[in-house]
């Protein structure tokens, strides 16, 4: 099947020629760099199968131009499906599939690394040695054992996440509208949502974005928190609402936040910005804080991850070309 690939990086079409070769029947694939967007949506052009990722743009008139063109499947390489309007694909009759699961551990794992980063200051550390400064001011950390870490959403990741947290020693406590009767049976608490703002030293997200989850973290909410608590982000930028966190940071209220998302990504995240003036202001201030970390969308970026994403990506475009629709993860 010919397939338009695009938002594509030298490793993406690393990872993806090299699982291509690999099947009986390849596909062909036609890379693209840029972002699928209303005036790069011409370039699917002759093909049936449209591969995207997470800041494609993918509303109802993008669909209606990849429609006319001919395209029938949209294969998300990636989980979440947030940037696609699944309403109006499914009235084009395009199925959209996306990649359920790769590897909830490089998640999980990253959101570990922005904790111990931002705990114990290592960004900070790591700049100083080089400078020959070893004081310790303004580095004092906490032990994570025995604090109470909050998991909003424990799906895959979610409950990769819990378990880590729980082996490093912390009281893990959740919320999620589907508990998991695995993670309570190993002793994970799920209360209401109200009762985790009061109750959590590190609250890290890992639901989907949907309207029900869309600034999740607001005023009121950041009210809720223990004093310097601790926010980590590696779901979706638009389940915490940015300019409530910075007001929380600057009252001292949130101690310390970790980002790998944001909400306004989709014009910064995955290109070299470095020889251009930065003209987000909301992002420009969170750069500004030091105990803020950010990093840009990386939390999947595992080798691991990229062979399943690669695997998984193309098995579904494979099942749809055999009409195996049973076989693949449809959203739509
Ligand atoms: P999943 O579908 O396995 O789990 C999501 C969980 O969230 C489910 O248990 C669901 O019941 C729960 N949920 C739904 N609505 C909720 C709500 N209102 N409040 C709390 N929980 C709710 O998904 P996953 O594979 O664990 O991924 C979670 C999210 O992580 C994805 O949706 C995606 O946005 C994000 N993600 C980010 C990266 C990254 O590189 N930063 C990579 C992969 C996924």
């Amino acid at each position: 099947m010919k397939v338009a690939v695009f938002s594509t990086k030298p490793y993406d079409r690393e990872f993806l020629t090299r699982a291509n070769s690999l099947l009986p029947q390849p596909h062909e694939l036609v890379f693209h760099e840029t972002q699928l967007n209303p005036q790069s949506a011409l370039l699917a052009q002759g093909c049936t199968a449209v591969c995207c990722f997470v800041n494609d743009h993918l509303d109802a008139n993008v669909l209606q131009q990849l429609s006319d063109l001919g395209a029938k499947l949209i294969a998300l390489r990636c989980a979440g499906f947030n940037q696609v309007d699944l309403v109006a694909a499914k009235k084009l009759g395009i199925v959209v599939a996306r990649v359920a699961e790769y590897s909830p551990h490089a998640v999980a794992e990253h959101a570990l690394g922005l904790i111990l980063m931002l705990n114990r200051n290592l960004h900070r550390a790591y700049h100083r040695v080089r400078e020959n400064d070893y004081s310790l001011n303004g580095l004092l950390g906490f032990d994570l054992v025995n604090k109470t870490v909050a998991v909003i959403g424990t799906g895959k990741i979610g409950q990769v996440f819990a378990n880590i947290m729980q082996g490093l020693g912390c009281r893990v406590i959740a919320y999620d509208p589907q508990p998991s009767p695995l993670l309570a049976a190993k002793g994970v608490s799920y209360l209401a949502l109200n009762d985790i703002w009061p109750t959590a030293d590190i609250i890290s997200l890992h639901c989907p974005l949907n309207s029900n989850t869309h600034h999740l973290i607001n005023a009121e909410r950041i009210a809720q928190m223990k004093n310097g608590a601790m926010l980590i982000n590696t779901g979706r930028g638009g389940l915490i609402d940015t300019p409530a966190v910075i007001d929380g940071l600057k009252s001292k209220k949130i101690g310390y936040l970790g980002l790998d998302v944001y909400e306004e990504e989709g014009d910064l995240f995955f290109e070299d910005n470095s020889n251009r003036l930065l003209q987000d202001d909301v992002f420009a201030r969170l750069l500004t804080f030091p105990n803020v970390v950010i990093t840009g969308h990386q939390a999947f970026f595992t080798r691991e991850a990229l062979t399943a994403i690669a695997d998984i990506t193309l098995a579904n475009i494979s099942h749809f070309e055999r009409n195996e629709l049973a076989q693949m993860v449809i959203v739509n």
